[in-house]
């Protein structure tokens, strides 16, 4: 069974997966890690994004996977934090745009899929990359709550401060908005994979929800399904 969830960032699709993937046993599957893995590795190997060839000589010369608690193994190392930086967030929107590394990473999610049970989500998993999947689901919220619910899990993940405004001195959540803002824009108008609702996909808007509640409306909508054989 393919399970298929796509929505802007901050919309809850991430924990929502995750919770799904783990209480069915499912495989979970984060396309947008991937594109940071990759955006992370042109970082640290000091290649222009720009520089297509070069971009696409290195998702070739890497092997990458997914473990099964969500997070990204590139040949024998596992990526978690450092996908979420400031860095990655800054150029992930940009990389994910080049057509050709979209295809690879389609490429790379559909062959670890094959055969099994997967939740997975992104901008285009409903759309380009699973079109046939069995349940369809389209997350959404506005984006000053989706900027709030990232900069509390950029809290809640920062190394502990001696004091709560140390902390919370770190990172801006106008800073946050403002790269959800620039993502969002990027993410509606790239020529491929652009993020649309699907029109068989079913729309949540979660802005007030708690995400036991979101939870509850997809693992309904998920056993309804399942009960009915597909
Ligand atoms: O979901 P997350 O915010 O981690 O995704 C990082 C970026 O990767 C997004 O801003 C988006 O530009 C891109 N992405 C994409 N297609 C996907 C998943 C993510 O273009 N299926």
């Amino acid at each position: 069974m393919k399970v298929a969830i796509d929505g802007p960032a901050g919309s809850g699709k991430s924990t929502i997966a995750r919770m799904i993937a783990e209480r069915l046993g499912f495989l979970y599957i984060n396309s947008g890690s991937l594109y940071r893995a990759i955006s992370f590795l042109a970082l640290r190997e000091g290649i222009d994004w720009r520089d297509i060839d070069k971009m696409i000589s290195l998702v070739k010369k890497h092997h990458f996977d997914y473990l099964a608690d969500g997070s990204v193994l590139v040949d024998e190392e596992r990526l978690e934090e450092e996908l979420r930086t400031p860095e990655v967030d800054a150029i992930v929107s940009q990389v994910s745009a080049i057509p050709q590394i979209r295809s690879e990473v389609n490429s790379i999610i559909r062959k670890i899929s094959e055969g099994k049970d997967v939740v997975s989500e992104g901008r285009d998993i409903t759309t380009v990359v699973f079109p046939d999947a069995d349940v369809k689901l389209y997350l959404d919220a506005s984006p000053n709550i989706r900027a709030e619910r990232r900069y509390h899990e950029r809290l809640e993940k920062q190394v502990p401060a001696k004091n709560e405004g140390e902390r919370v001195a770190s990172i801006s959540i106008e800073e946050i908005r403002k790269n959800i803002e620039m993502r969002d824009k990027l993410d509606a108008q790239k020529p491929i994979g652009a993020l649309k609702i699907a029109e068989d996909a079913i729309y949540l808007d979660t802005s007030d929800l708690t995400i036991e509640q979101v939870y509850d409306k997809v693992y309904k909508i998920l056993r309804a399904r399942i009960a009915h054989g597909r």
